[in-house]
């Protein structure tokens, strides 16, 4: 088949829940992605921010060809190896204590839920608390996870979503004060926001809502699916600030491409929360992604990939500067990190329809911004290639 009979096939096969690119990827090398027609591609999205180490890196792939052949999955009836280790892993360098293991983002927030929720009922000895989420929050498409999602489209077909939700102002500590009850059990809050446009949270900010929580005995939730993992620059985002979370969230580049995500907790919520029969998973943390999880920690630490992150960074910000700079439509730049957005005032669907046929791909946030989260491990070459591939693309904007 060529590429056309393929996207057609997808479209008459596939539920049609996402307007796709037109290209039919095949094969990665590094950081670059292969058509079926052979056409090379810059990747600067990652899969949306999960590839940290690009495609085929040997060590990740064979870690994984190797657990394959010893067993894939085994259930959680039982204790397997791979999964204590990547625990052991995860636990170190987030300095929580308690790990769960999940196959994907939103059901890592569905597990936060369901901890902060069982964390009041322990503590009030009654059912029936609130969680306060922020406007223009994304965490997940699961109907828990979809009710704090702060964005009203992705929500109203659905409701009723969970009630008890309140949401507030993202970078607004007074907007959620005002939204704290005696019911409050938890604020989540995603510590970089991403689909919801890339605004990284302020210092006072989360600072703040450290200091609400402990007044209160309110958990704090941070949402690291995206921007944890080594992305900012610091293994979870939290770490660039003075907070820690009650307990977080994790997923996308944890595994690297394998279905995992994780909530993990302090000792503090773990013991008040989920017990033996409150929550389960038949996937979780099987052998397989507990290869991947521990083998994606192992490379982060020998390839030294945080401090890589914070020597790229400034360097990519610069070349995004200069295109805000440049172009009139490029109207500011912000993130953290290898997360970046660009905010432009022209469709940015279309910007990155272009950029696909210049060979770079790249995904959009919100209905304005074009976002930037290529593998951790790309070089300042590939932002020079990538800088030199945009400016081509926004020049034909501009004619
Ligand atoms: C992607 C994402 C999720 C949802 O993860 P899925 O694996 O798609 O369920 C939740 N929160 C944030 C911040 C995300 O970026």
């Amino acid at each position: 088949m060529n590429k056309q009979e393929y996207m057609n096939c997808a479209e008459e096969e596939l539920l049609h829940t996402y307007n796709r690119f037109p290209v039919v990827l095949e094969r990665g090398e590094g950081v670059y992605l292969y058509d079926t027609d052979g056409k090379k591609y810059l990747d600067f999205a990652a899969g949306i921010a999960v590839s940290a180490f690009g495609y085929g890196k040997k060590e990740y792939n064979d870690a994984l060809k190797a657990q394959i052949d010893k067993v894939i999955h085994t259930s959680n009836l039982y204790y397997n190896t791979p999964v204590i280790e990547a625990a052991k892993k995860a636990l170190a360098a987030s300095g929580m204590d308690r790990i769960f293991f999940t196959n994907s983002g939103t059901e890592a927030i569905e597990g936060a839920m369901k901890a902060a929720k069982k964390y009041a009922y322990t503590r009030d000895g009654h059912a029936g608390h609130e969680i306060i989420a922020m406007n223009h929050a994304f965490h997940g498409r699961s109907l828990g996870a979809l009710s704090i999602t702060g964005t009203r489209h992705y929500q109203e077909p659905f409701e009723p979503l969970i009630p008890g939700v309140r949401f507030a102002e993202y970078n607004d500590l007074d907007s959620v004060k005002k939204q704290i009850t005696e019911k409050t059990c938890a604020i989540f809050l995603e510590t970089v926001q991403g689909e919801g446009g890339i605004y990284p949270a302020e210092k006072e900010f989360i600072e703040g809502i450290r200091k609400i929580c402990d007044e209160h005995d309110i958990l704090m939730v941070t949402d690291e699916i995206q921007c944890g993992m080594g992305r900012t620059g610091k293994m979870f985002a939290w770490q660039h600030y003075d907070v820690k979370p009650d307990i977080m969230t994790c997923a996308k580049a944890f595994g690297c491409g394998v279905p995992v995500g994780a909530f993990l907790m302090t000792e503090k919520a773990a013991e008040k929360s989920l017990v033996p029969g409150d929550h389960g998973t038949t996937y979780g943390g099987n052998p397989l992604v507990g290869a991947a999880v521990s083998t994606v920690f192992d490379l982060m630490e020998k390839e030294n990939i945080l401090e890589h992150v914070q020597e790229v960074a400034p360097y990519l910000e610069h070349a995004l500067d200069a295109l805000v700079e440049k172009y009139e439509f490029v109207s500011a730049r912000r993130g953290l990190g290898l997360m970046q957005g660009l905010v432009l005032n022209v469709p940015v669907g279309k910007a990155a329809a272009k950029a696909l046929e210049e060979g770079l791909i790249i995904i959009t946030a919100g209905s304005d911004v074009l976002r930037f989260v290529p593998p951790l491990i790309i070089e300042k070459s590939h932002v020079d290639e990538m800088a030199e591939k945009l400016d081509k693309v926004f020049a034909q904007i501009e004619a």
